[in-house]
């Protein structure tokens, strides 16, 4: 029996990791039981089987963004493709940048000219760890990382890129759909201006692939990482599309062994859940529109009911630039951790975590103009899903919005925690980050948005509902 209150709660947590979906699972079975061959085995007709399943679910992957198969590296996952693509460009680049003689890489794989740093690499101060810690790692091996900034929207401009462009430019990495706020990203036009000036984009595209359009040659880009368990496929598995024609990346491999994947990822390939990606791509392909206009809706639903009951409600990121499933507010003087602490029946969650062994709040809310340590720790992260319901979404809202009327009620007395900052309903140490970038000025217009006069209140939560969940108004 799984432990853990799970029964009768509702799961707005979709940026976390989306379920299963059950057409999936059955896609998947006959790869746990039945074809249990190696696909790299293809001497018989076990590996055959397996293989062919494989090279089927990779076709249905590139169907969906715009590729052909063979573009297709399958990974653990997105952690695994961002690293593969941000690495494996650099050192490729440094490879032959040494083999024309105009650099050494040394032993070690670090990217080196002698003693000075070679290459350049772009990316946001809001991308995910996965690209941050990757572009961390080059960075203490000698190259040179540009973390922009976002304007309010938690957006980067074509023109902000353009100016950062310089000669040694290796790589722009700037994801698609961010995975806290939502926030789409000019990904075509940004494209546009590397094309211009010769340098390869990469975008993670691991929130994004489940609810917007995600053809890579619409959007322009030389490198896309994908996630299956974002996009309700099973967990463990993802893929790195590699450019294959103008103009073709080329990527050194970060991990040695028997050559999988034409030598790009060694390693046996994980064939159920390669499978199960596929499935979830096909299903994706055919639902996707029709999921997203259900979904936008349903998050506005809830959004103009929490500025109803919160007028001075923050909304972290654009509004419009944004996936149809996000939703991420500040509710000024509330403790988000102490909320989602007390709060059973509804999976949400915070960009805050505090914790004794960390007191660290959300980076990409402080990196928002306007928004500051309490934003972030008093901000919410609400994900809705395929299985989300009108009636999840209703007593989801009910809920929600009478734990933080009780916590306005309660306040959380502030803890000092193992470093000895505050932690607690306003004051939770911040972090000291290089790539926290565009820290606001304190000249940045406020951007909290007081709520609409509603005009439909239907599914505004009565007081017996919220009695019902034992909370007070
Ligand atoms: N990139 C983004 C934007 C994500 O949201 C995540 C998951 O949190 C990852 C990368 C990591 O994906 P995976 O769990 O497949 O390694």
């Amino acid at each position: 029996m799984i432990k853990g209150a799970t029964k009768g709660s509702v799961y707005l947590d979709h940026h976390a990791t989306t379920p299963c979906d059950p057409r999936v699972v059955e896609a998947m079975l006959p790869s746990l039981h039945g074809v249990y061959g190696n696909p790299a085995s293809r001497q018989h007709g076990f590996g055959r089987a397996a293989s062919d399943q494989v090279e089927q679910a990779r076709r249905h992957i590139a169907d969906l963004i715009g590729c052909a198969p063979s573009e297709i590296v399958f990974t653990s996952g997105a952690t695994e493709a961002d690293n593969l693509a941000i690495k494996g460009v650099v050192e490729a680049h440094a490879q032959r940048a040494a083999a024309s003689g105009n650099a050494a890489p040394l032993t070690d794989g670090s990217i080196m000219a002698g003693q000075a740093p070679r290459g350049h690499i772009i990316t946001a101060a809001t991308e995910h760890k996965a690209v941050l810690d990757a572009c961390a790692h080059l960075e203490r091996h000698g190259l040179s990382i540009t973390y922009l900034s976002v304007d309010a929207d938690g957006r980067i401009t074509p023109s902000q890129v353009e100016k950062a462009i310089r000669a040694d430019t290796t790589l722009v990495s700037l994801m698609l759909a961010n995975n806290e706020i939502g926030v789409l990203h000019p990904i075509p036009e940004i494209a546009a201006v590397c094309k211009a000036k010769g340098v390869l984009l990469h975008t993670d595209a691991a929130q994004a692939l489940a609810y917007v359009d995600c053809d890579v040659n619409r959007l322009g880009v030389d490198l896309m990482s994908l996630s299956a368990h974002k996009a309700y496929g099973p967990k463990g598995v993802g893929a790195l599309y590699l450019r294959r024609r103008r103009p073709r990346v080329r990527i050194t491999a970060q991990m040695d062994g028997g050559g999988h994947e034409r030598g790009r990822r060694s390693g046996s390939l994980n064939v159920p859940g390669i499978v199960g990606f596929g499935h979830a791509c096909q299903l994706i392909a055919r639902e996707r529109q029709a999921e997203s206009q259900r979904l936008g809706p349903l998050r506005d639903r809830l959004l103009e009911d929490l500025m109803h009951a919160f007028p001075n409600l923050r909304i972290n990121g654009s509004q419009t630039h944004r996936l149809p499933n996000n939703l991420n507010v500040s509710i000024p003087g509330i403790s988000a951790e102490a909320l989602l602490a007390n709060l059973d029946d509804v999976a949400i969650s915070s960009g805050a975590a505090c914790s004794a062994a960390s007191a660290d709040s959300s980076y990409v809310i402080k990196a928002l103009p306007g928004a500051g340590t309490e934003a972030a720790e008093s901000s919410l992260r609400i994900g809705l899903g395929r299985f989300t319901s009108d009636e999840d979404m209703r007593r989801a809202t009910a809920s929600l919005i009478a734990a933080i009327r009780h916590q306005r009620a309660h306040p959380v007395p502030a803890e000092v925690d193992a470093d000895g900052d505050m932690c607690g309903t306003t004051a939770c140490g911040p972090r000291v980050d290089k790539t926290t970038i565009g820290e606001p000025t304190g000249d940045e217009p406020s951007v909290d948005r007081p709520g609409p006069a509603m005009t439909d209140l239907g599914n505004q939560p009565g007081p017996s509902a919220i009695d019902d969940l034992g909370h007070h108004a």
